[in-house]
């Protein structure tokens, strides 16, 4: 029997207005190609996630049809998701795409569901376990690295800002073969508290933890990198798209067909 395509689902994040249109209009829900292509060219079958924050039960049928779900990069969490006020050096946010990717991977970690969180994504998978973050790291993170490297300072999406060290005994290591190594680093925020549930995969210089998995057989992965922008020209990140897609065929195999 040949196995179907897993199917991924990648939350959108809501725009609010396109050049030359007013935002009066209804905003929409867009996202970056270059998820698109990582997630199709390991074999996964990309799935835009409309923000149906208030239907839930149709945000529910959405993900019973998914065998993993990528949360891709973006804008800053709402700190009142973690209980705090907003920080002066906050920047824009999605709430509707917080809600909405919070709820994914709650839902996710109930079922064992494969998660691979870039950036932005590896910060929702703490939240949404009960973790916090720094809002801006120059600020709350004393001894912080520079860690942004904006594409709108200047910088290229690949440029390699700093080194990550990978856990021995994560599963980052053993897809990436490599007790260290450079990544880019277009963030500004990071992770504080880590929540329970998560165990630390990769750390910065300066110990801002980078990467975040769960323990045991559950592919629950968050990277604070771009990876999307390496996995052309590197084989062992695109072997972490890779992974990320073999799991989620061996969860529905294991699961049975989406009712
Ligand atoms: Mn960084």
């Amino acid at each position: 029997m040949t196995l179907r395509r897993p199917v991924i689902g990648l939350p959108t994040q809501t725009l609010h207005s396109i050049d030359g249109i007013p935002p009066a209009l209804p905003e929409s829900w867009v996202m970056n190609q270059r998820y698109f292509f990582a997630t199709t060219v390991v074999g996964g079958v990309p799935w835009m996630i409309p923000l149906l924050e208030e239907d839930s039960a149709t945000l529910r049928e959405i993900y019973q049809r998914l065998d993993g779900i990528l949360l891709p990069g973006g804008v800053d969490l709402d700190p009142r998701s973690y209980g705090e006020e907003r920080h002066p050096r906050l920047g824009a946010v999605d709430q509707a795409r917080d809600r909405v990717e919070m709820q994914l991977v709650r839902w996710a970690v109930e079922d064992l569901k494969p998660v691979l969180g870039l950036c932005r994504g590896a910060q929702i998978i703490n939240v949404a376990l009960g973790g916090t973050l720094y809002q801006d790291l120059e600020a709350q993170f004393p001894g912080a690295l520079k860690h942004d490297y904006f594409p709108t300072a200047g910088f290229s999406r690949d440029y390699p800002a700093h080194e990550v060290t990978i856990a021995p005994g994560s599963r980052l290591l053993a897809v990436m073969e490599r007790p260290r190594f450079m990544v880019n680093s277009m963030h500004h925020q990071g992770i504080r508290a880590l929540a329970e549930g998560l165990v630390p995969s990769a750390v910065a210089p300066d110990g801002l933890i980078e990467g975040v998995e769960g323990p045991g057989e559950h592919f629950l992965i968050g990277v604070q990198w771009h990876p999307e922008m390496f996995e052309v020209v590197d084989p062992r990140t695109r072997q972490l798209f890779r992974e990320f897609i073999v799991a989620a065929q061996d969860w529905r195999a294991r699961a049975g067909p989406a009712q």
